[in-house]
């Protein structure tokens, strides 16, 4: 064999990545077991298209030019003058990649009547697939989002006009692109909470408000597309937000304090506004004078400085000087949190579908290199040890699939006050949805903290081991390549611990909501599980969920009725992460049971049984613990292989050198 040389010698070649949805039988099988007859034909049909564009070449230049240009800031010209607005220069693949998702509705199907009742399923569905080749453009569409729903609720709850500055933004962040005759631009907003004195803990918030409206104002609706309205909110905002990261959006909700009472409050604030030469509502602190070239200055937005992160690097993430920032209130005055709680259930679950996304897609960049792969002779894919660190992570993304899809279901519930378009007929499958009112309010809550750390979680965890799974390669971070790039993956994954709530602060919430009062969230809680469990079929597998979930409600049940929440609240990770083991445990076997499912009865065996899966460590041990002993013989090598490929251990795995002492 002659040397090898720089561009002679072996080369591993991997397959190019599949169509991201047709490959995904975990996202096929949740869709096909919440979404209605009525509509999975048309979702199947935009998901098949939005996974063939997610891996296309345009999609990866995009995707590749948002990591190699990252955002900068200039905020005055080479003469000294400082910009009306501080110019925060990103790249086209990030511009790109942001009216890519709002094209396929990322935003607006949430709120569209297309999907009826199942819109958020649609919606999430669709955000799985974008998020992973989105570049981050994912982080201001979550954001979006949240902010789409308060204000949709504000516009409802006080029938405000179409031309109320609610109204008007309302339209923008649902656009789906806008340059066209019936649609309006997309804009995307951010969401200011965290300040230097502490992110978990708004109440040390700095930023203060004070009522302040203007006296000639140019009247609702004036401008662009009613735009003015936005510009003219009755609030000047002072203070100093320590993290933004949709620094590029049009809006922001942003939470600040008013005198008398010091209390917080929720406000709506445009980024820019007109330029004072054209503008009813000048602000008294627009010291630049260069207007941008759409004639707008800063709404008292001054960029301090772009962080420097581990990841999220295509991300404009930054320090925000406020001063006289013009802003509307938005809810009740002093009510602030609880105004902005429910934007915080949809930025999480688009945390968790992130997460989820991003393990699917570090699953499939390993399961390519391991049918490229050859080593000690065999091919990767089909070494037992390799075939069964894939089959783990396949079946752990199995289950964070299981939990994070019925919680989009449950939401549903809770937002349509019913579980499907058309009744029973609708929902014959997914009878173990809570039922509307106060249960499904009371699950949602539950889960959308624990979906949002746990799956959190595994996604870091699962990525790791799928970077380690491509070698010396997996370690690489070529930002020309983002469809082999892991690393990138990882580091854009870590955040999802931390913003949004860290894994601590959700299971406070966790543990607070649960045992509130004299634990009625609890009894609610408990009787929606125990219903579920008692639809499973007799079995070991239905006896090991009740007895697992019976110490779990002794547990904490215990602890309301001895006064001792504290010790719980304590423990709050492990009574989390405890209650999602036996959650995931039971959606497992309910998906399996339902069709008979061979590839899924077995990955529930694994986790409810055997104990070979799970989420992780931090779990109660006298709760989660195997209850049979994991068998080490052929046969479960072949059930790996069913679980990784979808197709029978071929003969050449028998009889393997990497099995020879
Ligand atoms: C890349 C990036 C982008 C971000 N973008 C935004 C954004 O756009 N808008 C925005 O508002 N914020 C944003 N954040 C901020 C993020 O939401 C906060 O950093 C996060 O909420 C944690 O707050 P903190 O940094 O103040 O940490 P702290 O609240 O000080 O937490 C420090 C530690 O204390 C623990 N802790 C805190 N409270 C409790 C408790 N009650 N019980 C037990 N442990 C506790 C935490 O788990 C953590 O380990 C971003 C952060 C990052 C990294």
């Amino acid at each position: 064999m002659p040397p090898a040389t720089a561009t002679t010698g072996h080369i591993t070649r991997l397959p190019p990545l599949d169509n991201t949805y047709t490959s995904d039988p975990s996202l096929r099988r949740v869709l096909g077991w919440y979404l209605s007859p009525t509509h999975l034909p048309s979702l199947d049909s935009h998901l098949t298209t939005l996974g063939a564009e997610a891996i296309s070449p345009q999609i990866k230049e995009w995707s590749a030019d948002a990591e190699r240009n990252q955002p900068y800031v200039k905020g005055f010209n080479v003469w000294g003058e400082q910009y009306g607005v501080d110019r925060l220069v990103t790249s086209e693949g990030w511009k790109q990649l942001t009216k890519w998702g709002a094209r396929n509705g990322v935003v607006a199907l949430g709120y569209e009547d297309t999907y009826g009742a199942q819109r958020r399923l649609a919606q999430y569905a669709v955000n799985y697939i974008y998020s992973p080749s989105s570049g981050l453009a994912s982080c201001p569409i979550s954001m979006t989002d949240g902010a789409a729903l308060i204000l949709s609720q504000e516009v409802a709850r006080k029938n405000l006009p179409p031309d109320h500055a609610f109204s008007v933004t309302l339209r923008h962040l649902l656009s789906r692109g806008g340059g066209n005759d019936v649609d309006v631009d997309f804009w995307t907003s951010g969401q200011w909470m965290t300040e230097r004195a502490g992110g978990s803990d708004v109440a040390n918030t700095e930023t203060w408000a004070v009522h302040s409206p203007i006296s000639s104002s140019g009247g609702n609706g004036s401008g662009k597309n009613g735009d003015r309205a936005v510009e003219e909110g009755e609030y000047l905002i002072r203070g100093f937000k320590f993290f933004s990261s949709a620094t590029d959006a049009n809006v922001a909700l942003l939470l600040a304090k008013t005198e008398p009472s010091g209390k917080l409050s929720t406000f709506l604030a445009p980024l820019r506004v007109s330029s004072p030469t054209t503008s009813a509502s000048p602000t008294s602190s627009n010291p630049g004078s260069i207007p941008s070239d759409q004639g707008q200055v800063t709404n008292g937005v001054r960029i301090h400085r772009l962080k420097n992160k581990l990841g999220t690097k295509e991300l404009p993430t930054a320090e925000l000087i406020l001063h006289d920032t013009r802003a509307h209130l938005v809810g009740d005055l002093n009510k602030g949190v609880s105004t902005i709680a429910p934007l915080l259930n949809i930025t999480r679950t688009h945390t968790f579908i992130g997460s989820l996304g991003a393990w699917r897609r570090a699953l499939s960049i390993a399961k390519g290199f391991a049918r490229a792969r050859t080593t000690v002779g065999e091919p990767l894919w089909l070494i037992p040890m390799h075939l069964r660190v894939l089959a783990e992570g396949e079946g752990r993304h199995r289950a964070a699939m299981e939990v994070g899809f019925f919680t989009i279901g449950v939401m549903g519930v809770v937002e349509n006050g019913r579980s499907g378009d058309s009744g029973a007929k609708d929902n014959v499958k997914a009878s173990h949805l809570p039922r509307p009112g106060a249960e499904a309010t009371v699950v949602f809550r539950t889960l959308t903290a624990l979906c949002k750390a746990v799956v959190s979680k595994m996604a870091i965890a699962g990525i790791q081991e799928c970077q380690e799974a491509l070698g010396g390669v997996g370690y690489m971070d070529e930002a020309d390549e983002p469809e082999f790039n892991v690393s990138r993956i990882l580091r854009n994954t870590l955040v999802n611990s931390i913003w949004e709530g860290t894994t601590n602060v959700l299971a406070s919430e966790f543990v607070r909501f649960l045992v509130k009062g004299r634990g009625e969230n609890l009894v609610v809680f408990a009787g929606w599980i125990e219903r579920v469990l008692a639809s499973i079929a007799p079995g070991e597998m239905r006896g090991v969920l009740l007895q697992a979930w019976t110490a779990w409600k002794e547990r904490v049940s215990g602890a309301v009725a001895g006064g001792k929440v504290e010790s719980v609240l304590a423990d709050g990770r492990r009574a989390m992460f405890t209650l999602a083991w036996v959650l995931c445990g039971m959606l497992l076997v309910l998906d399996a049971q339902r069709d008979g499912d061979g590839v899924t009865g077995e990955i529930a065996r694994r986790w409810v049984l055997h104990g070979e899966i799970g989420v992780g460590d931090t779990v109660w041990r006298d709760i989660v613990f195997p209850r049979k002993a994991t068998a080490v013989d052929e046969e479960s090598v072949r059930w790996d292989c069913r679980i990784v490929w979808g197709e029978e251990l071929p003969a050449v795995a028998v009889g393997h050198r990497s099995m020879k002492l």
